[in-house]
Parts: C-alpha cells; structure tokens; sequence
C-alpha cells in the first residue's frame, strides 16, 4: 500500500534521513523502531506530506505522491497521529473529533464513523462536551487517534502513541491499534517503546541515524540478538 524509496530528507545541514526505504503492505502492522533522534518522525511526516523530501519517491497504492500536497494525501486515505497528540485544547472532544472529518461532505458517513468512534472509545462519549486539554494524557491520544479515524483513512500513521502513559494504559493502546489494525486499516506505526512494538507487528523497521539498518518479522527482530541488546534491555 506504501512505499518509501531511497528517501534523503535534510533540515539545512542536517542529513536526518539517509536513503530510507520501506514498505508497508496492505492489512499490515509495520512498525519502525529506533533511538531518540533516530529519523522516525522525519519519515513519518514525509511520508505524510509536512516534510519535504530532498531526494526519494513515495508511492500510495503504486501512485507516485512525492509531490502531493498533505491535504490531498488525507483525501487518498493517509491520517497521521502526530507525536504528542496535537489536539485542539479548548475546543471540546466532539469538536475535535469534527476536525479530524473536515475534508469530508458525506454527513451520513461522518455520522456513522462518530458513532464507530464512540463505540471504540466510550470515554469520549462520555467527554464529548468537555474541553479537549482537560482530559488525561490517554484520553488525549485515544482523542488523537480517533480524530484521525474521522477522516476514514486506508493508513494510519501513529508517531510514539505510548509515550508517556502508565504501563497499563500503554497495553490499552496497543490493543486498540490492533482492533483498528483488525477491523482493516493497515498501519504504520513508529514507537520507541520496541518491545511493544514487536509484538503487534507483522514486519519491522529499525532506523539509526537516519538509515534502515535491519528489518523482518516482528517475531524475528524480538529474537535478534542485536535487537534484544540494543532495544530490549536485554
Ligand atoms: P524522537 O523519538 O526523539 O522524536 P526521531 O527518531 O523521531 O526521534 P526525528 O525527530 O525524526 O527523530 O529527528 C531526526 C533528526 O533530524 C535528528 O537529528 C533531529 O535533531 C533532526 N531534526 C528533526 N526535526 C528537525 C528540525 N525541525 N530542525 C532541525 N533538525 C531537525
């Protein structure tokens, strides 16, 4: 579904990414892992359109969209989870959860996909009313990724959705990525959190300083030796 080529991104001197390339298959968790500074959210946020690439290609279901706007590449089917959730907060949940739909004019499918996010996350029912900032840390990314959800996305981009949460709050999360990831939205996923991060991934990523540096299977990269010193304690 995505495809990320020889992609060389630079903030003036800063060579931040180094010829990274990926891809992420329909129905499929992919996760890339990595160390602070490591290029995660540079790839993430070209890949969505808020950076502009120096060299490489991005392709949308074989579509080349290097080029395209990042307005145009929600309307493709791209929603991005940005890191640190980004909500709005004085407007209210229902407000921002509207935001995450404004490219759409489908008002019956706006609705139905309200209520699909009121059914994964019933807090948020409960909160619609109440302004976004004075919800919990995991409320807000359950807010973050259901505004995402609004704009009915083939790809979700989720940057570090567990950064930050209590330990029973970050297994609440990634359970619900894979209920989305379940019920057929294919995922991408960039976390620092590896070990999490291996277990609900089908193929994996690890980037350092700005270069892909090893990849498989979940599973495979959890048995790595290298992986397991380097990002497992262990
Ligand atoms: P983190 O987990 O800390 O967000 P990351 O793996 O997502 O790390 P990036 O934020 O993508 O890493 O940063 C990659 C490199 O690009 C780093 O060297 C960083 O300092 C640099 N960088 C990122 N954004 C900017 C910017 N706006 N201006 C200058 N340098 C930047």
């Amino acid at each position: 579904m995505l495809e990320i080529k020889n992609l060389d991104v630079h903030f003036g001197v800063i060579h931040a990414l180094k010829g990274v390339s990926l891809t992420v298959n329909d129905g499929d968790i992919v996760t890339l892992i990595g160390a602070n500074g490591a290029g995660k959210t540079t790839t993430l946020r070209t890949a969505s359109g808020l950076k502009k690439p120096t060299n490489g290609e991005i392709l949308l279901d074989g579509k080349n969209i290097t080029h395209v706007s990042a307005q145009e590449r929600v309307r493709m089917g791209i929603s991005h989870v940005p890191e640190g959730r980004r909500i709005f907060p004085t407007m209210t949940v229902l407000e921002n959860l509207e935001l995450g739909a404004y490219l759409r004019r489908d008002k019956d499918g706006i609705a139905k996909d309200l209520k699909m996010v009121y059914e994964r996350f019933p807090i948020l029912s409960d909160r619609k009313k109440q302004a976004a900032g004075t919800l919990s840390g995991g409320e807000q990314q359950m807010l973050a990724i259901g505004r995402a959800l609004m704009s009915r996305p083939k790809i979700l981009f989720l940057d570090e959705p567990s950064m930050g949460l209590a330990p029973l709050l970050v297994q609440e999360i990634f359970n619900i990525i894979k209920d989305i990831n379940s019920s057929g939205t294919t995922i991408l996923l960039v976390e620092q959190n590896a070990s999490m991060a291996l277990q609900i991934a089908d193929y994996a990523y690890v980037i350092e300083t700005g270069s892909i540096v090893l990849s498989g299977t979940g599973l495979e990269l959890m048995q790595s030796e290298d992986i397991k010193k380097a990002y497992l304690g262990g």
